[in-house]
Parts: structure tokens; sequence; C-alpha cells
């Protein structure tokens, strides 16, 4: 079987968030399973020169754009029996950042989605499958029924259309999407492109793919209701048969604590306790913390928007932060309200807070083995990885209870000794605190069960190996082979 993964992100030449970790990690997995695997993505300008010059070339077509002709050169790299083709265009990809305005990117993507396809002819590798990722590929599935229908070669291809994030969509003008993807007006109903007098980008993924996964099962179904279903519910739950949510998996050869390159102290469940604090001492010391191994230290690595549930820790800092005993470390960027606001509270709370505002991974790694908690309180979570990446490293995660976070993280029971975190029900800044609260209080006087529920977070299973089978039986479904 050849599976051909198209996207707009995949670790490690480049990622923003979660997206890049798994479409770095799933086709690797894939790959150990037998799998003919290959990745598509855009040859951006910021991949490492390392990477680029393992590429090569292998050859270029020209692609119309509306009444441009736009070139497409496409390279290759070869590693851990995953093929990697990068698609070439410097008007397009040679810039920075990796995202821009939405009119920018619906041109952009549309070319990569043309790309995607048009190139198959030259890469040779004619995939039984295209899963797409995300808005950035939902118009591969559209164009190959409106442009290709005509060619066995590509009639034969199934797509699976996999939501990271439902919450992007890539919606922009029916005249200007129609135009640079040459469809006509039929492709512009309401049950068809047509969002609410724009076209969306994502809906064509969704209306056209042969199936539809997502990053997590309590998210499969929390899309089907309006509060979550970003105005997309409607169609969802006319697909709901052909709807799966499989959980991601971290990658443990990236994210291993006891391999890591970037900790100070390599560890594993055996030896987390003291590790964890020598972690955290040299942790306070970089980021020029007050150098406390008493301070119940509190991660979060994060992009800053709204979904992430930063106006909680807005709202309750100054309680959480008034009896001395929390520090708090934030690695992220995003919206401009949340970076200000962050910068704001390291100045208010110089030693005991920690914004660092940028995209940094290596101290991402430091963050998760240096910390207690990980805290993250989102909004709706699709699948999340950081709460699994902290759990791996010892830092026992602080969620709320939606989406991926529901499935992924056991609450703490007392009575029992069981669980691998902490969790809270509703969006409240007060359930929350009391929920930290809780949390701090377990680590400071029941040092024993909290020992134990770091043990119990490492060795829990988030490995690809059960989810990269579920993405094999939905392609063996597709092709009709079960
Ligand atoms: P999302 O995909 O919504 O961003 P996830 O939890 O699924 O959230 O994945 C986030 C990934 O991005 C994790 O690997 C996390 O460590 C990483 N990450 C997020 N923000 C930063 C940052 N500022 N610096 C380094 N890594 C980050």
């Amino acid at each position: 079987m050849n599976v051909l993964f198209a996207s707009s992100e995949c670790a490690p030449f480049v990622k923003t968030g979660g997206l890049g970790d798994v479409v770095g990690a799933l086709p690797r997995k894939l790959a150990q399973e037998g799998v003919n695997t290959a990745v598509i993505l855009p040859k951006y300008k910021s991949i490492d020169e390392k990477y680029v010059k393992e590429m090569y070339y292998i050859d270029n077509i020209y692609i119309k754009m509306g009444w441009r002709s736009q070139y497409a050169g496409v390279f290759k790299l070869e590693k851990d029996d995953v093929i990697y083709y990068f698609v070439d265009n410097e008007f397009y990809f040679g810039h920075e950042p990796l995202y821009s305005d939405v009119y920018i990117d619906i041109e952009r993507f549309a070319f990569f989605d043309k790309a995607v396809l048009a190139l198959l002819q030259v890469t040779g590798f004619w995939p039984d499958v295209i899963n797409l990722n995300d808005w950035q590929t939902g118009m591969i599935p559209v164009l190959l029924k409106a442009h290709y229908s005509h060619d066995d070669r590509y009639n034969r291809i199934k797509t699976v259309m996999t939501i990271h994030n439902l919450k992007y969509q890539g919606i922009y003008d029916k005249k200007t999407i129609s135009d640079i993807l040459d469809l006509d007006d039929d492709y512009f109903t309401p049950d068809k492109l047509e969002f609410y007098k724009d076209a969306s980008f994502l809906k064509g993924g969704l209306v056209y793919s042969d199936y539809i996964t997502t990053v997590s099962p309590t998210y499969s179904c929390e899309i089907m209701n309006e509060y979550f279903g970003e105005n997309l519910n409607g169609i969802l739950n006319a697909r709901h048969e052909s709807v799966r949510g499989i959980v991601n998996g971290i990658d443990y050869d990236v994210w291993n604590p006891r391999t890591d390159e970037n900790i100070e102290e390599n560890f594993d469940a055996r030896n987390v306790v003291s590790k964890k604090r020598d972690n955290k001492l040299k942790l306070q010391r970089e980021l020029g913390l007050l150098e406390d191994e008493n301070k119940f230290l509190i991660g979060m690595v994060t992009r800053l928007t709204h979904q992430k549930g930063l106006e909680l820790v807005d709202h309750i800092m100054d309680e959480m932060m008034a009896q001395g005993e929390v520090q708090l470390v934030i690695l992220g960027s995003g919206d401009e309200t949340y970076e200000n606001m962050l910068r704001h509270y390291e100045w208010k709370y110089k030693g005991s807070v920690c914004s660092v505002i940028k995209f940094d991974n290596s101290l991402s790694h430091r963050i998760y083995a240096a910390s207690d908690a990980f805290l993250m309180p989102s909004l709706f979570e699709p699948c999340g990885l950081s709460q699994m990446i902290a759990m791996h490293y010892g830092a026992l995660p602080i969620v709320r209870e939606t989406g991926g976070l529901k499935d992924t993280v056991e609450a703490y029971n007392e009575y029992e000794n069981t669980g691998t975190g902490f969790s809270f029900a509703n969006y409240n800044a007060h359930e929350m605190l009391y929920v930290i609260n809780y949390a701090k209080s377990v680590w400071k006087n029941n040092k024993k069960a909290w020992q134990a529920m770091m043990k119990r977070a490492m060795k829990a299973d988030f490995s690809w190996d059960n989810s990269a089978k579920s993405y094999i039986e939905v392609y063996n479904y597709l092709l009709g082979s079960v």
C-alpha cells in the first residue's frame, strides 16, 4: 500500500505546533508497519540548511494559477524509510513567516494543492491513499474530482482528511478561489464549497474526501455539536459514518528524557525525583528565577491563542502568586495581547514568573523536564501533544476536560491512588485555581503519592503503535481489503 501525506508542516523540517509533530512521527511509524509512505510539503525558506543539503532536485513543472503560470520544482529526501518531497517555489514559500495573512495563504496553498496532484506524474510515487492534513490541503480531493476524474491513475486514489484543528478553515471569496483553482460555479453551492457566501478549503476536504479522521475520540464527538463544530457540524453530522477519532501519539525518538540532548540531566522513571530537582534548579538559573527546589514549578509551552485558555491564567494570576509558593514558566508566541500580558506578569512577579516569548524547541524540552506540573487549560483541544510530552517527562498535567486532554489524562484519585494528572470540567478560572492548589498540596504534603503518580505518568503508553494501526485500518477499509 502506498500512502502519501500532504501537509503544510512536518517535523523536523518545519513545525509550529502539533500538526508538525504528527506528520513528523506517523509516517515513520507507518513505514515501520510496512506501508510505503511519502510526505509532501512546501520547501520553506526556514528549513534548516542541513536538511536542504540532503535533498536532491528531481524535476519541475508549471502550474496554472489564474492568468499566471507558476514554477513548481520538486526535491526529494529519504529518511527513516519515508520519502519526503518538497515543493519548491520562491514566490510562495521563499519568505518568513510560515503562515501569513489569509489572502496570501489562500493562494499559496491553492498552489500547493494543485502542485501535489500534478507532481505525482513527476515523482512517480502513485499513492493508493492521500492523507490530507488540515485546511491547507483541503482542496486536493476537490481538484481530484474536478480535474482528474478521467485519468485512471488518479481516479483510483482514496483520500482521508485529517482534522488537527477545525478552527482554521481557509475561507476566502468564491470568485478568487474559483479562479485560481479553475473550478466552475457548480462547486460553489452550500452543499459543496460555499461557506456563508464565501468558500472554504476545509469544507472542500470534508465534503469531497472519502473518509475523515480527527485526532482524538472525544474531539470527534465534540465537533458534531454547535459549540465545537465551528459551523461545520452540519456536514460532519451528515458524514458521521465516515468520521473517526484516532488519538495522536508522541514520537519517543524525539521525546525521550533518557536520551534527550536538550536537557541538562537525563532521567527515567527510576531516578526522576532527584533528576527533576536538578533540572529544575538549572532551569531556574537559566531563566533568572529564584533558585529554590521548594517552589512548585508550573510549565506551559503553547501557541498563544484564544484556544489555549490564557484568559483563565490572567484571571487568577495574582491569587496564584499570592503565597509565593508557585513559579510559572511560559514559553509561547502568538497573539500580541497574550504576549504583552505575559511580559507584564514577568515584570510584576520577577523571579517567580518567566515569560519566554518565542518559539524555542530546545528550551521546550528543558521546561518539560524541569516542571513539577504542566498547565493546559484549553477552551478546546483536538488532541494536544504537550500534555503527553509533559507526562512522559514526569511533569504532571493540569488540564481542562476537553477533547484529547480528556482522552489522555486520567485525573488523580486520592482514595485509590490512581491517575496521571489533574483536571477540571468547566472553563472557569477559579475552578482551575482550585485544582492548581489541590495539585500543589499533593506535591507538598503527600510526596509519596505525587512521586508514584509521576512514575505512572512516565510509563503511560503514548506511543504511536496503536494509533498507526488504526490509520492502517482506515486505509484498508477504503481500499476494500477488510
Ligand atoms: P497545538 O498543535 O494546538 O499547537 P499541541 O499540544 O498538539 O498543540 O502541540 C504543540 C507542540 O508545539 C508541542 O510539541 C509543543 O512543545 C510545541 N510548541 C508550542 N509552542 C512552542 C514554543 N513556543 N516553542 C517550542 N515549542 C512549542
